[in-house]
């Protein structure tokens, strides 16, 4: 950049308070409440339900495209700034419902740790099971925090042994329910050992008040319900940062998001607990310290966010050094310049203009047509180059074909630059030829944005049908002959040259591993 030059140490000062988190649920599990709930608490907005624009709240979360508003659901990965204390929190969205899809995945490339949400009756679900499995893979620490206790559910023991025996996750409790879910009187303070007892706020409107009761005003007001508590929550382990940070146990809390109970815990429990930004590695392995220069990463790549501009938002999070609004750095794959005069904080609906950022934050560059997810910027004077976005197990395919044949040239420069941004991935085989590649998605909404996409942007409407298949196995030539001749199974080429079999489900691919142990079928993890 041609900036004057930061002192590092005042970069290290800035990145190590912040904190930069994504929560990780299944919808309806309360991840909008919740996060109301933490910007509540932290103060910044006066009235939950600014943040997200669910169920006639006021929405700050863009709407772009017409079928995004007639959906009603939100496309857009906002990402949501706070100060709580000294410290600086990044909220970064991962969207879920019928959104899901590789973006949501790729957000998790960009945060430091991950606050995994249980619903308290459903305890660990599908949605939750696939983020999770992109954190461990690429090593992020995960705090639990079992929402809607003031609710019937499972017991808090069950829900243990759930992250104990289902994914290999120890639980080590900072607080404990007292009483059962649906007879919620309060948390166990493990450290503490006081209660908190909350005046509710319902419907999420205000702080609850907490109070805090010695050991013993709370065995004499709660009697049974606080003795089991505090036998219960000797059972698991104490807290232990080493192992949380490597995955291998997590923090877990339990409150209701909607009242507010458990938030500020959590809230604390980030700040005293997740990982400050840090060193990050370059493809080739190397370390890049925050505080040498300038460096982000392209995580996520927006296009016509606002309609009145048909623009396209490449959200970045800085990585190392001081990003000031107007620099000119590198596009590390082009190795051009790129201008970032328009650099915005993506705060709902209203973009702030960044003037500053530092390691762990989010900023949104505009016109970034050039940039696409996993592309490195870095300082002119310090090139750097992070490891590109992995792509993800697709769970979706569709055969998509141009409308009009006569416009097979924009058809295919359509197809190439989906593929190239990694909006889906394109999947080919000679039998299908040029003219009718496979759309293959992580969710089934990103067949929509390219179908929008193939006719506005590029003008060549197309024709999608949906595949019957669900699943997609790494394979090798070598194999190619014995699958072709099953039937209901495909071999076709992925865009990074991989050869992937699909499968209608998992009874199919089942069948055939029976019949021909000798294949090669290896899982495309989530993440890899
Ligand atoms: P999301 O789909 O994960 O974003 O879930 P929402 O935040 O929209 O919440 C889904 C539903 O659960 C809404 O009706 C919320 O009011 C409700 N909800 C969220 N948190 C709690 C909680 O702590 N207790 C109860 N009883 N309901 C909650």
């Amino acid at each position: 950049m041609t900036a004057a030059p930061v002192a590092a140490s005042a970069v290290a000062a800035e990145a190590s308070r912040r904190r930069t988190f994504a929560v990780i649920s299944h919808p309806d599990a309360g991840k909008s409440t919740l996060t109301e709930a933490l910007a509540l608490h932290a103060r910044v907005i006066g009235n939950a339900g600014a943040v997200h624009g669910k169920g006639g709240r006021r929405g700050v979360v863009s709407d772009w495209m017409e079928m995004e508003q007639a959906r009603g659901i939100s496309i857009t990965s906002a990402a949501l700034q706070f100060e709580y204390g000294d410290n600086v929190i990044n909220l970064l969205d991962t969207p879920g419902h019928a959104d899901f899809s590789e973006d949501t995945y790729r957000v998790l490339a960009a945060v430091d740790c991950a606050v995994m949400l249980l619903d308290a009756a459903k305890g660990l679900e599908p949605q939750t099971l696939k983020l999770f499995d992109v954190c461990r893979h690429r090593g992020i620490p995960v705090l639990t925090f079992v929402n809607k206790w003031d609710r019937p559910g499972l017991d808090a023991l069950a829900i243990c042994d759930q992250l104990e025996e289902r994914i290999g996750l120890r639980p080590t409790p900072l607080t404990w329910p007292v009483g059962e879910s649906g007879h919620f009187r309060g948390l166990l303070d493990r450290r503490s050992g006081e209660m908190a007892v909350f005046e509710r706020a319902p419907g999420g409107v205000r702080i609850s008040a907490e109070r805090r009761l010695t050991p013993d005003e709370a065995a004499e007001t709660y009697d049974g319900e606080w003795h089991t508590a505090l036998e219960e929550v000797q059972l698991l382990d104490h807290v232990d940062e080493a192992s949380f940070r490597a995955g291998r146990t997590t923090p877990l809390l339990f409150g209701a998001a909607v009242n507010n109970i458990g938030v500020g815990h959590l809230l604390q429990t980030l700040v005293e607990l997740a990982p400050p930004p840090s060193a990050r590695p370059d493809a080739s392995g190397e370390l890049r310290d925050v505080d040498e220069p300038f460096s982000g990463l392209v995580f996520k790549v927006q296009a016509g966010m606002d309609k009145a501009h048909r623009d396209r938002v490449a959200f970045v999070r800085v990585c190392s050094g001081r990003f000031e609004r107007g620099a000119v750095v590198t596009h590390a794959a082009t190795g051009r310049p790129f201008a970032t005069k328009y650099a915005q904080a993506l705060f709902g609906r209203d973009r702030d203009t960044v003037e500053i950022a530092y390691p762990g934050d989010i900023i949104g560059l505009v016109n970034a047509s050039a940039l696409r997810p996993g592309d490195t910027l870095h300082a002119r004077e310090a090139p750097v180059e992070f490891a590109g976005m992995p792509s993800f197990a697709p769970e979706h395919f569709a055969v998509c074909r141009a409308r009009d044949t006569g416009r097979s040239k924009q058809f295919r420069r359509g197809i190439q630059q989906l593929e190239h941004e990694g909006v889906v991935q394109v999947l080919r085989s000679e039998l299908r030829g040029d003219a009718a590649p496979i759309l293959a998605a992580v969710g089934p909404l990103q067949f929509d944005v390219s179908a929008h996409r193939l006719e506005h942007e590029f003008g060549s409407a197309v024709r999608l049908d949906r595949l019957p298949y669900s699943l997609a196995r790494r394979t090798r030539a070598d194999d190619r002959a014995t699958l072709d001749a099953e039937h209901d199974v495909e071999v076709v080429e992925r865009g990074d040259g991989a050869l992937l079999a699909l499968f209608s489900d998992r009874w199919r691919l089942a069948s055939v591993q029976r019949r021909h142990p000798e294949l090669m079928l290896e899982p495309l993890v989530a993440g890899a």
